[in-house]
C-alpha cells in the first residue's frame, strides 16, 4: 500500500463515509476509505438498518425518479406527499426547536436531489410495503412522512456502495483504524493509524471523519449521556466508540450539538451487548402505540400513544433505561396481537402468553403483580371506547382521568390469550459531535474552518435534541456525506504538497 498517493482519506465504512468519498472521486480525487472493522462486520451501524430513509417529496412523480414501479402498483398504492415544508416541521417540533437551522435547511432541500444522486451512484429504493403502509379498502396507503427503504435493507445498502465505490475506482482498506490526525497546529495533513500490529502514516491533502458517534463506548456514554448509560445494550456495530470525535477535539474542534442526548429505543431485554448482524435491527420492539408498557412496579410511565412510532420510538428507550432495573414489559391483547410488526416473530424473542390477566401478572419477570394488576384495571376503565380505534392516524381514541394518560390508539386490555414482550433500553447512536460549516469543513474553537478538516455522519453534532423523527440518520449521513465529499474534493484540488 502506497500511503502517499492519496488526495483524501475518509474514516469509516459506513453510509456517510461511502457519500463523501463517491462525492470527493467526482472531483478526481484518489480516494482512500479506512475501515477499523474487518470486512464482514464493515459497514457501521447503517449495515444494522432497515435502510428506511427520509426525504422530501411531492407525490408520485418525484419517486418515480427513485423506484421503478408498475401500473398495478401505482393504482393501488397512495403514498402521499412529504414537503420540504413537512420535513422542517417534523424535524424543529421533534427537536424541540433546537435543530441548528442552516443544517436543517440543508438536510431538507438537499434531501430529494441527494437521493436522485445516490440513484446514480448505484443505490436502488424500494417502497416500505410491510411497515410503513396499512392496506384500507383494497389500497396500501402510507403514513409518517417515510415511504422508501434501500433494496435489501442496511446489507443491500452496504454491497450497492461497496460495488459502487470498486467500479468507480475508490479504495477500502479494512481492519484499520484511525488513532490520530496529524496536524500543523492550523491544517491536517492526514492521519496516524493502525492496522493489525502495524502503525503507520497515511498523508492526505484532506481528510474526512465519517466514522460515527460514542454509542459503544461504555465510558463516554456515561460521561456525557449520565450515570445509567452504561448499562443500556448497543443496538449496532461495536466500532464506534468515539474515536472521530476524540481526534478532532484533540486538534481544537468545536463540540456541538446534544451533547448528553442520544437516539435510543426499546429492545430486546436479553438482546447481547452490541449489536448482532445476523439479527439486524430485529431485536427493536416498536409496537407499542397498539398496547401498554409497565415496568417493574407493574406502572404505566409514558404515553404510549402520544404520536406515530416514527415520532416516539427514538426518545423512549431512555425512558426504559430510567425505569428500575432498566426493563419494561410490553403488553397486548388478540385485538391487536394481529398487528404487531414482524421483529416480534423472531426466535431471539423474551415473550410469555397467558389466558387470564392474572396469569399474565404473574408470569411476568421481576414485576409487581398487584401493581399491575391494579395499572390494567384502572387503564381499562379509562379508555374512552365511544371513539373509534383507526391505526392509520392519530385517531383521538385516548384515556381519560390517568397520572399518563394515552392519547391515541388506547383499546382495552381485555381479549386473550394476552402477550407480553421484555425489553430494555437499546442505544442507536449519539447526537453530540463536531460543528461543521455548509462545505462540511470543521470548526475550530473559533469557529474557523480546520483546512484539510471535514466531517459527516453520526460524529456531526447540532441536528438531533432529546428525539429524532425516524429515517433520517442515513438521510444525514447522505446529504453530510456528499457535502464533505464535495468540500474535500475541491480543497484537495487546490492544494500542493
Ligand atoms: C439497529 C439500527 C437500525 C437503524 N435503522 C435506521 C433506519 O432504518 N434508517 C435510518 O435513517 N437510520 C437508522 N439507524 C441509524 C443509522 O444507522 C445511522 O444514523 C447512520 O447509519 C450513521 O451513518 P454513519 O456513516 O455516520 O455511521 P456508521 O454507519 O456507523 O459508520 C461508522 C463507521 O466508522 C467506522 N469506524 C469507527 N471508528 C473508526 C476508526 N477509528 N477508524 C476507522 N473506522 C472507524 C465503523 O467501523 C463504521 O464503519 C439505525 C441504527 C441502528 C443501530
Amino acid at each position: 500500500m502506497d500511503g502517499g498517493k492519496y488526495d483524501v482519506v475518509v474514516v469509516g465504512g459506513g453510509n456517510a463515509a461511502f457519500s463523501a468519498a463517491m462525492a470527493a472521486r467526482e472531483h478526481g480525487a484518489e480516494v482512500l476509505m479506512i475501515e477499523r472493522a474487518p470486512e464482514d462486520e464493515s459497514g457501521g451501524n447503517s449495515r444494522f438498518t432497515a435502510g428506511i430513509i427520509r426525504f422530501a417529496f411531492n407525490g408520485i412523480d418525484d419517486l418515480l425518479q427513485l423506484i421503478d414501479l408498475n401500473d398495478e402498483e401505482i393504482k393501488n398504492t397512495d403514498f402521499g406527499t412529504y414537503t420540504q415544508d413537512q420535513f422542517f416541521d417534523d424535524m424543529g417540533r421533534i427537536t424541540q426547536y433546537r435543530s441548528d437551522p442552516e443544517m436543517t435547511e440543508m438536510l431538507v432541500t438537499k434531501s430529494f436531489e441527494t437521493m436522485v444522486w445516490m440513484r446514480k451512484k448505484g443505490i436502488r429504493f424500494v417502497p416500505i410495503y410491510g411497515r410503513q403502509a396499512f392496506k384500507i379498502d383494497g389500497k396500501f396507503k402510507f403514513w409518517g412522512g417515510l415511504a422508501l427503504e434501500s433494496w435489501g435493507g442496511g446489507p443491500g445498502l452496504i454491497q450497492s456502495w461497496t460495488q459502487s465505490a470498486k467500479r468507480n475506482g475508490v479504495e477500502v482498506l479494512y481492519g484499520t483504524r484511525a488513532l490520530s490526525l496529524i496536524s500543523d497546529g492550523i491544517r491536517v495533513h492526514g492521519l496516524k493509524v493502525r492496522s493489525g500490529d502495524r502503525l503507520w502514516e497515511i498523508p492526505a491533502k484532506a481528510v474526512v471523519l465519517a466514522c460515527g458517534g460514542f454509542e459503544a463506548n461504555a465510558e463516554m456514554r456515561t460521561r456525557y449521556l449520565g450515570p445509567g448509560w452504561e448499562l443500556a445494550k448497543v443496538r449496532g456495530t461495536r466500532f464506534n466508540t468515539g474515536d472521530g470525535i476524540q481526534m478532532a477535539l484533540d486538534i481544537g474542534a468545536m463540540p456541538f450539538g446534544n451533547w448528553s442526548g442520544c437516539h435510543a429505543v426499546g429492545w430486546e431485554r436479553n438482546a447481547p451487548e452490541f449489536g448482532d448482524l445476523a439479527v439486524g435491527d430485529q431485536f427493536q420492539k416498536h409496537s407499542y402505540p397498539w398496547g401498554l408498557m409497565v415496568n417493574a412496579r407493574g406502572e404505566r410511565f409514558v404515553d404510549e400513544g402520544a404520536d406515530f412510532r416514527n415520532y416516539t420510538y427514538a426518545k423512549y428507550g431512555r425512558a426504559v433505561l430510567e425505569q428500575p432495573g432498566q426493563f419494561a414489559w410490553q403488553i397486548f391483547d388478540q385485538q391487536v396481537a394481529g398487528q404487531l410488526r414482524d421483529e416480534y416473530r423472531i426466535k431471539q424473542i423474551t415473550k410469555v402468553t397467558a389466558n387470564t390477566l392474572d396469569e399474565l401478572a404473574h408470569k411476568l419477570d421481576d414485576v409487581d403483580p398487584e401493581g399491575f394488576l391494579k395499572t390494567i384495571k384502572e387503564y381499562n376503565a379509562a379508555v374512552q371506547t365511544q371513539i373509534p380505534y383507526n391505526p392509520n392516524v392519530k385517531d383521538g381514541r385516548c384515556t381519560k382521568g390517568l397520572r399518563i394518560n394515552k392519547t391515541n390508539w388506547a383499546n382495552t386490555i381485555e381479549k386473550p390469550p394476552f402477550e407480553a414482550y421484555a425489553t430494555t433500553c437499546g442505544i442507536t447512536f449519539t447526537f453530540g459531535g463536531l460543528r461543521i460549516d455548509t462545505s462540511g469543513n470543521v470548526l475550530d474553537t473559533e469557529q474557523r474552518p480546520i483546512p484539510g478538516l471535514y466531517a459527516a455522519g453520526e460524529l456531526v453534532g447540532g441536528l438531533f435534541y432529546f428525539n429524532y423523527p425516524g429515517g433520517t440518520g442515513l438521510m444525514a449521513g447522505a446529504v453530510f456525506g456528499k457535502v464533505a465529499g464535495d468540500g474535500a474534493g475541491k480543497a484537495a484540488a487546490t492544494v500542493s504538497v
